[in-house]
């Protein structure tokens, strides 16, 4: 089979042959339909810092997709052939003390799809049955493969009621936009949305955004006092991973609101905490991956019922052997989601 495989402990990656994975007993073979490219996979392309600290090479990239089941182990009876499946990336060891606990999303153990286990890039993949989620069948191929960034956004967006809040999101990637969508469907009365860059704002406001700023042009703490009549926001949700940003919405947060904080920080961060935390008494949210399986359910019941439209995001569609597009796209941020056809 082909796929986009990082090869060496260099910048790049290749499209090669390699050869279609070894199934064990409780394991399932997927030919993948579609893969989309997460931030995780350009910072895997680019050999960043992080990347040279966490990944190994050689290995498949690709963690977000849709496929149908091929084969199945002797001991597997969770799904069968002909299944259309997607999966949890984060594959957990169901023994540690955090697994449970019912928190297999920080399990201490968790192998990465794409970083730790060759990945969705690819003609197919092999994967254990336990991190497998049936697809409903009214949710289409395209947005399928988007529900597990899409999980990131609803634990985000969801830490805490927002109906009828006021809410600030920072950082108009797929994943703010995919929170623009899910805090609109859930009765926020006013969605803010800053990002830089005016191609994602345009989306943001496609996905219901009542207002977009971008803090190049605007000062954010000013123009969010003025709209919320000096009362800042209920909510604040960090997609952008940027200090600034981040200070920003400490700043407009409402004294009792809450933060939820799911953007990755190059750097340590600084923050005034006993200003805008403590003596705000705020609530802060760290969030990382998924709750396993009941985010999935709510992934599932938002895209089946066309609660959220995935569509406004979904700006790129490219076939596996130019995924360097995809990523060179992603690095110019002229883009929502990038999705890949094997
Ligand atoms: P992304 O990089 O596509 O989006 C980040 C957005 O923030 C960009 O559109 C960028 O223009 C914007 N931004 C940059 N500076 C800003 C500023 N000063 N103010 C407002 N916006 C600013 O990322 P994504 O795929 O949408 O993911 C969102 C964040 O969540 C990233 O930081 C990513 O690393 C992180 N992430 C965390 C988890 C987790 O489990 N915790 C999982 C996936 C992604
Ligand atoms: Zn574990």
């Amino acid at each position: 089979m082909k796929a986009v495989v990082k090869t060496r402990r260099a910048k790049g990656m290749e499209f090669v042959e390699r050869a279609a994975p070894q199934l064990g007993p409780r394991d399932v073979l997927i030919r993948v339909r579609y893969s989309s490219i997460c931030g995780t996979d350009v910072h895997i392309f680019d050999w960043t810092r992080w990347a040279r600290k966490r990944f190994t090479p050689p290995r498949i990239l690709g963690h977000e997709f849709v496929g149908i089941v091929t084969e199945i182990g002797e001991e597997v009876t969770l799904v069968e052939v002909g299944d259309r499946v997607s999966a949890e990336s984060h594959i957990s060891c169901g023994y540690c003390y955090q697994c449970r606990n019912g928190y297999s999303e920080v399990c201490r153990n968790t192998k990465l799809l794409g970083v730790d286990h060759d990945g969705s890039f690819a003609g197919f993949l092999a994967l254990p049955e336990h991190v497998l989620w049936k697809n409903d069948p009214n949710i289409p191929d395209e947005w399928a493969t988007l529900q597990e960034p899409f999980g990131n956004a609803i634990d985000t967006v969801l830490a805490e009621n927002i109906s009828a809040k006021t809410i600030l999101i920072l950082g108009a990637g797929p994943i703010g936009l995919f929170a623009t969508g899910i805090a609109r469907a859930c009765g926020a009365s006013l969605v803010i949305v800053s990002d830089p860059n005016n191609y994602r704002l345009a989306i943001a406001r496609k996905m219901g955004a009542h207002l977009t700023l971008n803090p190049k042009k605007k000062d954010i703490v000013q123009s969010v006092l003025k709209i919320t009549e000096n009362n800042g926001v209920d909510v604040v949700l960090e997609f952008s991973g940027n200090n600034q940003a981040l200070n920003q919405g400490l700043n407009v947060i409402t004294p009792g609101g809450r933060i939820s904080i799911l953007g990755i920080y190059e750097k340590r961060v600084t923050l005034d905490l006993n200003s805008d935390v403590i003596f705000k008494k705020i609530r802060m949210y760290g969030i990382t991956g998924r709750k396993v399986f009941s985010t999935w359910y709510k992934t599932s019941h938002f895209l089946s019922s066309g609660l959220v439209d995935l569509n406004p995001i979904i700006t790129h569609k490219f076939a596996l052997k130019d995924c360097e597009r995809g990523m060179q796209l992603m690095k110019g941020g002229k883009c929502g989601k990038v999705i890949l056809t094997s």
